[in-house]
């Protein structure tokens, strides 16, 4: 999460009274940033990763794994470890030498009072040797952080616990599921990181909305699942909170599993990584060309197909996250005209990006089709002060949002050399992909935030997804590759993501040809190996638009085999310019082709790429069918789609016992292929 500052927060009804002062400083924030950094040159690439993990505790006699609420108590004594071993002194077992040269990991708070994020001591660079150390930093990282836990607990890296919600014992220690925060009927307040940050996060979402969240994720129906399916653990009969009529007006959709508070998304943990870019023109193009990436990489991904106890008819989290910091009005939804808000607004705050940025002649307009809701005086602002007409409506765009939680004592400051304002929304704005301009006063340049991936059960896959986004910027910036599609397209492949085994089912909607147009066929070619770096501001589009072909026979829907391995029969992709689409990995390998990679470390990363192309060609499983899997063939199981105490204690022992040792033979042989493979 962003920043924690300490003070005191303002309700929701004071907090909506400021709303436009923070926009206010948050924009003046952003223009100071913004003529301080534009004009930044040769940023050096570096890149991390954020793992997320949820930290279990065991009940060994009643057999029950349940989430431990001590994060605080973990965080403190991992940073008090930290300050030993920098001062030199510190834990003996883990000061072996090839260690003790790399900064030490850094831990991080999250929403859930059950969770912990890691990040590398230091962003990775693009050295080989870098991306070789990115899978044993994050086994230290594993390491270090169970090495803070009681006997009993243990880090894992799973999205979506699985019994979070449930009417069991799910956290130790155990509360009621009250508090006047979420108001749920399910999880209570205690859940929540203490910080004052995160309780009026919950509490102002849904004071801002006018009801608690409502998330609805389809049931999966087995053999003697009751048809239809009605949330049997939902309470109708509860008065404790006006929020309480929620059920009783129809919050809760037959044939779907209900959840009714931030904590079932924000409580979920996800892989993200981020670039710094050289520049703000390399950033941008960046930032739209893994923008259609997003949904490919959440199916691929794919590791929630359970949650509050149930089997869903999902895979994917994502949509979970979307609902459960839903701080739309009634008016905002559409459910009601426009009286006290300001728009009508499609999305949740937190949901797929809606608007390309980049200052690229390769953007055509067709492809920024989705009716984008802006702060048209906002826009003006930033376009006044020297910002381009893409960037200033991204920010424009971001800017329709209120803050939620506003501290007083940042109100009574003076925002100079500051970004607490801009941060406020920017940071709350959580789409797939996120540009982070550089925090002002510092040497940190422009980054890019890759944001959609589920965290895999071992360090093998998040290091394998993580050098894979890596590899696949390499290849668009040095071949300047073309991934535009209509942004409503990413929409909908959001949708499909989430689909029961969408890898191996689902169709997305992917561009046909990658490469830009070779001069022989395009007289004002004027494209070159990073993609559109023209200066920004001044855009310039190769041929007149009669030359371009319509938008829709730009893009198909294809496998995600073919996305990631290639069509199986290259002559039927030829388009107009005669490339055949030959998929991202093949790419990858002739980009390794091209540099200088010595031959253990190209071995290594052909592990890597191989369980990507392997997931993607349905040879390996994806985690969410590796999960289902086991839960519908554990003996407990009574094909009701329940995930009893039992089940889930058995499955959270055996992705432990993958997230310390890796591959386990036949056990992890679907998921990550054979120990020698
Ligand atoms: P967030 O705001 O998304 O929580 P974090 O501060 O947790 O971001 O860091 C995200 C990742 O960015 C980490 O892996 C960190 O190592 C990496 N990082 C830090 N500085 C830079 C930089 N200058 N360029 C690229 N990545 C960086
Ligand atoms: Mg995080
Ligand atoms: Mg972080
Ligand atoms: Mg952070
Ligand atoms: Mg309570
Ligand atoms: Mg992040």
């Amino acid at each position: 999460m962003g920043l924690l500052a300490l003070g005191t927060p303002l309700e929701w009804k004071d907090a909506k009274l400021q709303a436009d002062r923070v926009r206010t400083l948050g924009i003046q924030q952003l223009l100071e940033i913004w003529n301080a950094y534009k004009g930044n040159e040769k940023d050096v690439l570096l890149w991390g990763d954020e793992i997320e993990y949820l930290v279990l505790h065991y009940d060994e006699e009643n057999k029950n794994a349940t989430l431990s609420l001590r994060q605080a108590e973990i965080l403190a004594a991992l940073a008090n470890d930290r300050e030993l071993r920098e001062a030199g002194g510190g834990v003996p077992d883990i000061q072996d030498t090839k260690k003790q040269k790399e900064p030490l990991p850094t831990y991080h708070p999250e929403f859930g009072r059950f969770m912990l994020e890691s990040t590398p001591g230091a962003p990775f660079s693009l050295a080989w040797k870098d991306l070789l150390s990115v899978e044993p930093n994050m086994k230290l990282r594993r390491e270090i952080a169970k090495q803070h836990m009681k006997p009993n607990e243990t880090p894992v890296t799973f999205p979506s616990f699985p019994r979070l919600g449930t009417k069991g014992v799910f956290t130790t220690p155990y509360h009621p599921p009250t508090g006047n925060k979420s108001r749920s009927q399910f999880i209570p307040d205690e859940a929540i990181n203490p910080h004052i940050r995160f309780p009026t996060l919950a509490a102002n979402i849904r004071a801002r909305r006018g009801s608690k969240v409502a998330i609805n994720m389809p049931i999966y129906y087995d053999e003697k699942t009751t048809k239809p399916f009605r949330d049997p653990t939902i309470d109708y009969e509860r008065y404790l909170y006006p929020e309480d009529d929620d059920v009783r007006n129809g919050a809760a959709k037959e044939g779907h599993i209900y959840m009714d508070a931030m904590g079932f998304g924000m409580g979920c943990c996800c892989l993200q990584i981020t670039f710094q870019a050289k520049n703000i023109v390399e950033a941008r193009t960046l930032y739209d060309q893994l923008c259609p990436l997003g949904p490919i990489m959440l199916a691929l991904t794919a590791n929630s197909p359970i949650f509050k106890g149930f089997l869903a008819d999902v895979d994917a989290r994502w949509n979970v996250i979307s609902g459960a910091v839903d701080d739309r009005t009634e008016e905002e939804r559409g459910l009601k005209p426009l009286k006290d808000s300001r728009f009508r607004i499609p999305k949740s705050r937190y949901d797929s990006v809606s608007t390309y940025l980049a200052n690229d002649p390769r953007l055509r307009p067709e492809y920024n089709d989705l009716d984008l809701v802006i702060d048209e005086k906002i826009k003006k602002r930033l376009m006044d002060n020297g910002m381009d007409e893409p960037l200033a409506t991204h920010f424009a765009h971001l800017f329709i949002r209120d803050p939620i939680v506003i501290f007083q004592e940042t109100l009574d400051a003076p925002p100079e050399g500051k970004s607490d304002h801009f941060e406020n929304i920017q940071s709350t704005n959580w789409q797939h992909m996120r540009f982070k301009p550089p925090p002002p006063g510092g040497n940190i340049g422009w980054r890019v935030e890759f944001r959609s991936m589920e965290i895999q059960m071992t360090d093998e896959e998040n290091a394998a997804f993580a050098i894979f986004i890596v590899l696949l910027t390499r290849v668009i910036l040095s071949y300047g590759l073309n991934l535009y599609i209509p942004i409503s397209k990413v929409d909908e492949n959001m949708a499909t993501a989430h689909h029961r085994d969408a890898v191996l089912s689902n169709k997305f909607w992917f561009r046909k040809n990658l490469f830009p147009p070779r001069p022989s066929s395009r007289k004002q070619h004027q494209q070159n190996g990073n993609g559109g770096s023209s200066t920004p501001g001044t855009p310039s589009r190769p041929g007149s638009p009669a030359s371009l072909p319509p938008v829709e026979d730009e893009y198909a829907l294809m496998t995600i085999d073919e996305i990631m391995n290639g069509p199986k029969d290259l002559g039927d992709q030829d388009s107009d310019d005669g490339e055949g689409f030959v998929g991202l990995i093949p790419l990858i390998e002739s980009y390794l082709d091209t540099v200088n990679v010595d031959v253990e470390t190209r071995c290594e990363l052909a592990r890597y790429l191989t369980i990507v192309r392997k997931r993607a060609s349905g040879e390996l499983q994806t985690g969410a069918t590796w999960i289902r899997e086991f839960v519908r063939s554990h003996s407990d199981y009574k094909k009701d789609s329940v995930v009893t105490e039992r089940i889930n204690y058995d499955l959270m022992k055996l992705i432990e016992r993958m997230g310390v040792e890796g591959r386990v033979d036949s056990i992890t042989d679907r998921l990550l292929g054979k120990r020698n493979d």
